[in-house]
């Protein structure tokens, strides 16, 4: 379950931690809903060369702790300096 996609800029404002320069303002990011024991992320992390392959960066699972649900943020930026593993903190 996607979580969160593309955001306007004035909705981005109200989200708790939004960087404001958030990829999710371009439609080049989204969130997926993800369980407690952040199954989804970690998965990936254990496979992080998939994310390289397919033109990925996910945020480090650490980073995507919610109060009440956790996500696995995905995006596709090009601004960042490419590395092999590609997994960042905000
Ligand atoms: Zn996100």
């Amino acid at each position: 379950m996607v979580s969160s996609g593309w955001r306007p800029p004035s909705f981005n404002k109200t989200v708790g931690n939004a960087a404001k320069k958030s990829l999710h303002m371009t439609g080049n990011a989204i969130d997926i809903m993800d369980n407690k024991l952040q199954t989804l992320a970690y998965t990936i992390k254990k496979n992080a060369s998939l994310l390289k392959k397919y033109g990925l960066w996910m945020e480090d699972p650490d980073s995507t702790m919610g109060k009440f649900t956790n996500w696995c943020h995905l995006d596709n930026s090009t601004t960042r300096t490419d590395r092999n593993i590609r997994i960042f903190k905000p």
